[in-house]
């Protein structure tokens, strides 16, 4: 257990661990370091965490943080914990995915790394055994504008029914994005990516949202649950990555 949010939920239901054991002291967890171009926030970094001390390094990830719950859940809650948890439709997930951010994981059989979009393989479920532990998320410092879009029920203490990230990387004329909410795991949506790529001297061009979002809507594998119908998160995917879209083109100096 490290901030609990999740594991209290379980222990309300019912659930009876044979035992629990709280990470929130174990020494350096809690650390965040820049190396080079990359921050490593160690497992313990909670949303507020991330707010209050990596909001002009890792805009994106300050973004998603904001959007989560209240207060006093993002005082306790912690990065790597939402993602052990599995949800595909978490905030962090988006943020990271669209960061290229990696997992760094820890166990008998040594350390290992994950993409962080490909961590959560399916709802519920990471690639994480049950000797493992999260050490830490690295994170690329945003090397560019940086939006992110959600959708709920509601504007607090609700989770994404879809939520999209997308980062621009001027120097690379690139552009990265992630949807989640909109499919059983984060999803990389590549052609629209590549269309920014190819469409970089048109970026702020109403039509290039528009077909950002369109191709954004066709990558997308939504589930139909009780917070949304497979078309509504599939036409709110579009809308949400076409209006990411338009935030980054804003801020962004597109080079003639
Ligand atoms: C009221 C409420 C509102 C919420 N709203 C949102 C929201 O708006 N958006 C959103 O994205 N999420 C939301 N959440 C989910 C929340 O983000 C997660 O519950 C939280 O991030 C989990 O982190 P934690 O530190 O509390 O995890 P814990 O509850 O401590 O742990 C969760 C799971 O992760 C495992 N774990 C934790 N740390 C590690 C580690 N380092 N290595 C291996 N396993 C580990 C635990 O064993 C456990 O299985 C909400 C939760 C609540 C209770």
């Amino acid at each position: 257990m490290a901030g609990g949010t999740g594991v209290l939920v379980d222990l309300n239901r019912g659930v009876q661990p044979v035992a629990l054991i709280d990470l929130s002291r174990v020494a350096g967890l809690r650390d965040a370091t820049r190396e080079g171009d990359t921050v490593r926030l160690g497992a313990g970094v909670t949303y507020t965490d991330v707010l209050e001390r990596h909001a002009s390094e890792l805009p994106g990830l300050a973004a998603a943080a904001r959007t989560v719950a209240s207060r006093q859940v993002r005082n306790r809650a912690t990065l790597a914990g939402a993602l052990v948890l599995g949800d595909p439709s978490g905030d962090a997930l988006a943020a990271l995915g669209a960061a290229e951010a990696v997992v760094e994981i820890r166990g008998p059989r040594g350390e290992r790394t994950v993409a962080a979009d490909a961590f959560i393989t399916r709802p519920g479920v990471c690639d994480l055994q049950h000797d493992e532990l999260v050490t830490a998320l690295l994170v690329p410092v945003a090397d560019g504008p940086v939006a992110y879009a959600k959708a709920g029920a509601r504007n607090a203490m609700a989770r994404a029914v879809c939520a999209v990230a997308v980062a621009l990387h001027p120097a690379r004329r690139t552009a990265t994005a992630c949807v989640v909410g909109a499919g059983p795991v984060a999803i990389r949506p590549s052609i629209a990516e590549a269309l920014v790529a190819a469409s970089w001297d048109a970026l702020g061009d109403a039509e290039t949202a528009e077909r950002f979002g369109a191709l954004v809507a066709a990558a997308v594998d939504p589930l139909a649950d009780e917070r949304g119908s497979i078309a509504y998160r599939r036409h709110i995917a579009g809308v949400l990555a076409a209006r990411a879209l338009r935030r980054v083109a804003a801020e962004a100096v597109v080079a003639p």
